[in-house]
């Protein structure tokens, strides 16, 4: 499989892709993704940033050039956003706040659960990594977090290779101390004022239930954080403070493509596109075709649980943690929707009948 756009290694040019809006790369390792876009919104009193990367001295040093080719350092930031609470996106935000006094900003529901629990692409997207990134893949990221040990849907959680375990363990550790304090949370319809002009929250929970899109209408812009990305899908997870994640992200997805005049998308990885409804439908579409090959699955397979579901959706170098929380999430979306049943054995496992 080529690679996708999102995966590409962080490039130091700048480039303005709309008016006052700055796209700046910042380089991440994470599965399936090479770079995280950091947008600079210039105004008057210098830069709004959104999204400013993980945290560590290489996304330090990068943001430091980018400003600097901008003509701009980082004491010009007076306001850093952050889209969702994943480490990708508000890592740098903490440090940046202390050398600029800049606010922070992000949505109220900013939450940030640790050990960090998912991967930020569909499992599935992983399949197009090169083989450097599998090599990465292997040491999955931990399982989801639950309480007992065991994952809402019954069995043990698999653990983890050692090296991962000792990472997260030190994730966790420096966890609290990374985590920015968010001085300006937004909601839903809130307006900010950036690069000289009004934008909007534009709430969409889903891929985690705090994301947020900003909207101007004026220029017709949309920045999509990773709530649609321009060639890749991202990680819906079971674990989810919704019942029905899926149905959340399909929420939002709608919510983002009735928004008209939209000419411009500036997503969080990869790419500016245009066609906002478009991508928005394909992403649907995707998911609907894995609903329908589950329906399939379950006729093929009878009452299974859904580690059985999961090893058939995905190719055996995805199986796992990740795998199964993906998995899980469509199968409660079936269940809800009336598609599936669900019997709870007297260990905890979920067994689901389809068809
Ligand atoms: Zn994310
Ligand atoms: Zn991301």
């Amino acid at each position: 499989m080529p690679r996708r756009q999102e995966q590409e290694p962080a490039r130091s040019e700048v480039v303005e892709v709309a008016p006052g809006v700055l796209r700046m790369e910042l380089p991440i390792a994470l599965p399936g993704l090479g770079h995280v876009n950091c947008y600079a919104l210039i105004d008057r009193r210098g830069a709004a940033v959104v999204d400013p990367g993980l945290p560590g001295p290489s996304t330090w040093r990068a943001f430091q050039d980018r400003l600097r080719r901008a003509g701009l350092a980082p004491k010009d930031v007076h306001t850093v956003l952050v889209t969702h609470s994943h480490p990708d996106h508000f890592g740098g935000a903490g440090r940046i706040a202390k050398e600029s006094g800049a606010r922070v900003v992000a949505h109220r529901a900013f939450t940030f659960g640790l050990p960090v629990p998912a991967p930020e692409v569909s499992v599935e997207d992983l399949a197009a990594d090169s083989d450097a990134d599998r090599e990465r893949e292997r040491e999955a990221p931990p399982p989801p977090r639950v309480a007992d040990g065991r994952t809402p849907w019954g069995g043990e959680r698999p653990r983890p290779p050692w090296l991962t375990r000792m990472k997260w363990m030190l994730m966790r550790r420096l966890g609290a101390a990374l985590v920015p304090t968010i001085t300006h949370p937004v909601e839903h319809g809130d307006v900010l004022e950036l690069a000289e002009r009004e934008w909007f929250v534009v709430h969409t929970p889903g891929h985690t239930g705090d994301h947020f899109c900003l909207h101007d209408p004026e220029s017709g812009v949309m920045l999509s954080g990773d709530h649609v990305l321009p060639s890749i899908t991202p990680h819906i997870s079971g674990i989810s403070s919704s019942k029905d994640p899926l149905a959340t992200f399909f929420y939002s997805l709608d919510r983002v493509a009735e928004i008209r005049g939209v000419k411009q998308v500036l997503p969080a990885h990869g790419h500016p596109f245009e066609d906002l409804r478009k991508r928005a439908e394909a992403i649907k579409r995707h998911h609907h075709e894995r609903l329908e090959k589950l329906v399939s699955l379950g006729r093929e397979l009878g009452p299974s649980p859904v580690r059985a579901f999961s090893e058939h959706l995905f190719a055996p170098r995805n199986w796992g943690a990740m795998a199964d929380s993906e998995t899980y999430a469509h199968l409660e979306h079936l269940r809800i929707a009336g598609r599936a049943e669900r019997q709870i054995a007297r260990d905890g496992t979920h067994v689901y009948t389809l068809g």
